[in-house]
């Protein structure tokens, strides 16, 4: 049923998005709850920045389209339906999640706003280009509606910070390249104010782990050698 719905569907209609995506959602809210503490913390730990040094706290999260397909691997069917929605609603696009806050004195917390985390956020892609994000009237309405039901999500999933927090688009792809992806060779970078997220690319969490075949201990599936004997190991992607 949820695939008929998305075949005859158009885009742009703000009530149908938000009927479509509300199934999602509320997978999420019960998927939030529990997976993060799983199998998505390698993900998660991959693709997140997080600092509370220096009288700031700032959080920069990455959260590749892979991510949602990743995180179905280990769910029933009706929730890997919906995640695979929120991957095809979000596909055309780089999401970054950002929060930003200064420590005044007796801990209290003055938050960027999502105006000032636009101006100065910018991400570095896998070429080594520099892009700003997308403004706001250049995203497609069922890309942000998602988001917007998002926030609470991710403010749950991330405390105090979440509820400060702000999603930032990029294109998927500029002049035929991709921007982000999650299985290249290289890194990525998004800078914000003067923290930056840098990810090494590809991430391990999408790469089965590897067996040394000198010494047959286990190491990350994105590591050239092995950790043990330093032999050279043999990527299978
Ligand atoms: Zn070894």
């Amino acid at each position: 049923m949820l695939t008929d719905t998305i075949r005859f569907g158009r885009k742009g209609d703000i009530m149908f998005g938000m009927s479509r995506l509300l199934v999602p959602l509320i997978c999420l809210v019960a998927l939030a709850t529990t997976a993060a503490a799983q199998s998505d913390t390698k993900f998660i730990r991959e693709t997140q920045y997080s600092s509370g040094e220096n009288n700031h706290l700032c959080l920069i999260w990455w959260i590749p389209g892979e991510y949602w397909v990743y995180s179905a691997a280990t769910k029933d069917s009706a929730t890997q339906a919906s995640l695979r929605l929120i991957a095809e609603t979000l596909e055309p696009y780089v999401v970054v999640a950002a929060a930003y806050g200064a420590m005044g004195e007796f801990a209290s917390v003055s938050y960027s706003t999502d105006e000032e985390l636009f101006a100065n956020i910018s991400l570095r892609d896998i070429h080594g280009r520099t892009h700003l994000p997308l403004s706001p009237d250049k995203v497609d309405g069922e890309a942000a509606n998602f988001l917007a039901m998002m926030k609470p999500v991710f403010s749950g999933m991330i405390g105090p910070l979440g509820k400060n927090l702000n999603f930032y688009l990029w294109p998927a792809t500029i002049d035929s390249l991709r921007l982000a992806d999650p299985m290249a060779d290289g890194s990525l970078s998004v800078k914000l104010f003067s923290d930056s997220l840098r990810v090494r690319l590809p991430l391990n969490a999408l790469l089965p782990e590897q067996i040394c075949t000198k010494c047959g201990e286990r190491s990350e599936g994105a590591w050239d050698f092995c950790p043990w004997c330093g032999n050279h190991l043999k990527k299978k992607k």
